[in-house]
């Protein structure tokens, strides 16, 4: 089968989270599976783009793409990357900016005229480049409306005529909602504004028409794709369209690229590892980590990390909730960026505990590495979590994992209170700081037993996040598409 795989942002090209790469990863693996015959991928080309270690070469000639009322001009640059053409999408008005969504005063209010014209552009740009996707695969907001164009605008289009479409929602509080003026600038027709297509509360939302338009809707884990039916409070308006979808929608668990996250062979810790040797590499990294933020140097407290977008999604100000009673007892490290108020908060009490607790406000990739190599637990409280993927990497980091019973958190941390030596991590019901209290007081006591604890490592360790079966499940799904 051949595959156009369309998204905002893929690692190692664009990243401002766990979509990047989720797109990067399952691009490569599913271009490895047999069943696929090509695979090419369609990427906006943001400034930093080409500043990455690939060239891209730019593909001779261009064409346009209607959006509003004008014709907006489309460049395509090509990077081989393995067995994945890489196409990018250049059109300077839209993309030749810092930032992929937003800027330092929020977000860019030609948001989506930006994606309305990347999403028209994914079509046209398979015309020209002569390739007839048997499959597009669609991630999110920003791709939502290819599955509408093409059973609207498109439907009588021949070169399209075979071709199937799978939407997966990575994070449903993003919908990608417009008013009424943004219908008109993505050229659909009148007769498509209504509630069972494509109006959405008197505008659009580019999300509810890629569930409604869809071959095939996925997610990124089952509990999530039962929450998303049965939660209002998790599917945000859109409970009713994917119930109505219900019959075609498909929980899939992600996976980590294990080539990319491998303590043995990371560049960027101080010392690699594996699953024999972390009693070994851990502490160095823990160690010389503690020397470079300037913690106190115990290798016998607690070192708590977390890398996160700081969003209420995340429960961040949970931990800054408990933080202050641990004190002397544990160590935190928290990297990450986004709300304003929640940075002021976690700096100001980080100020004022210096030796216990860093918190860097900023996204970036090296420092992430040092923490799950270098801390003993991982702290993610999510409110909701599609997936996540960071209690995965720092699963494989031997970072033991402490998360909220929700979503894909719940699908890929399992623990037993009563039987430790078979559990990989500690889950606790209810994002509260209580509940989050009690499970680190909870385990203060456990950290003491070194064979307890040890264990624990090892299963985190050892648990497959690879994307192995998950392909699976996305080529068979395809394929029986395709029947
Ligand atoms: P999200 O909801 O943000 O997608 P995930 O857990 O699915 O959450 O994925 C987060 C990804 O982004 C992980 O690879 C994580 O390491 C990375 N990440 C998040 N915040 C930062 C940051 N401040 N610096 C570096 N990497 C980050």
């Amino acid at each position: 089968m051949k595959i156009a795989v369309c998204a905002s942002e893929a690692f190692p090209f664009c990243k401002t989270g766990g979509l990047a790469d989720v797109v990067g990863a399952l691009s490569t693996f599913l271009s490895r599976n047999e069943m696929v015959e090509s695979l090419v991928l369609f990427l906006p080309k943001y400034r930093d783009i080409g500043k990455t270690a690939f060239s891209p070469k730019k593909i001779s000639g261009s064409f346009v793409v209607p959006v509003a009322d004008r014709f907006e001009n489309a460049n395509l640059y090509l990077v081989e990357w393995g067995r994945v053409k890489v196409y990018l999408i250049d059109n300077p008005r839209y993309f030749d900016r810092p930032g992929l969504y937003r800027s330092e005063s929020g977000e860019f209010s030609d948001n989506d005229e930006r994606f309305i014209f990347f999403q028209r552009a994914v079509l046209e740009g398979c015309k020209f480049i002569d390739f007839k996707p048997d499959i597009i695969f669609c991630h999110d907001w920003q791709a939502g409306l290819i599955p509408a164009y093409l059973r609207t605008l498109y439907n009588i289009d021949a070169f399209f005529a075979k071709t199937k479409t799978a939407f997966t929602i990575h994070n449903i509080a993003y919908q990608g909602m417009f008013a009424k003026d943004t219908f008109i600038k993505a050229g659909f027709s009148w007769f498509d504004f209504t509630p069972d297509k494509l109006e959405y509360y008197g505008g659009i939302n580019f999300m509810k028409a890629g569930i409604n338009y869809a071959n095939i809707i996925t997610t990124v884990s089952p509990t999530y794709a039962i929450e998303i039916t049965q939660n209002p409070q998790i599917s945000r308006g859109l409970e009713g369209v994917l119930n109505y979808r219900k019959k075609d929608l498909y929980g899939i668990l992600n996976g980590i690229d294990t080539e990319v996250w491998d303590p043995a062979t990371d560049t960027f810790i101080y010392r690699g590892y594996d699953v024999k040797t972390f009693w070994r590499g851990k502490p160095f990294c823990k160690k010389k980590f503690q020397q470079e933020m300037g913690l106190k140097q115990d290798k016998n407290t607690i070192l708590a990390g977390c890398v996160s977008r700081l969003d209420w999604q995340k429960g961040i100000d949970i931990i800054a909730d408990v933080i202050p009673d641990f004190m002397g007892r544990m160590q935190f490290v928290v990297l990450g960026s986004g709300d304003k108020g929640l940075s002021e908060r976690l700096k100001k009490i980080s100020d004022e505990n210096r030796e216990s607790f860093v918190f860097v406000n900023d996204f970036n990739e090296e420092l992430a590495h040092k923490i799950y190599a270098s801390s003993d637990i991982f702290l993610m409280p999510s409110r909701f979590e599609p997936c996540g993927l960071s209690q995965m990497i720092s699963s494989r980091y031997g970072s033991v994992a402490v998360v909220n019973s929700v979503g894909g958190l719940k699908d890929t941390i399992n623990y037993y209170p009563d039987d430790l030596m078979k559990s990989n991590g500690f889950v606790f019901d209810g994002a509260t700081a209580s509940n989050l209290k009690s499970m680190l007081g909870h385990i203060i006591s456990v950290y003491g037993s070194k064979e307890i604890w040890n264990n624990l490592i090892r299963n985190a360790m050892k648990t497959d996040f690879s994307w192995s079966n998950s392909v699976l499940q996305y080529t068979k799904l395809f394929s029986d598409l395709l029947k």
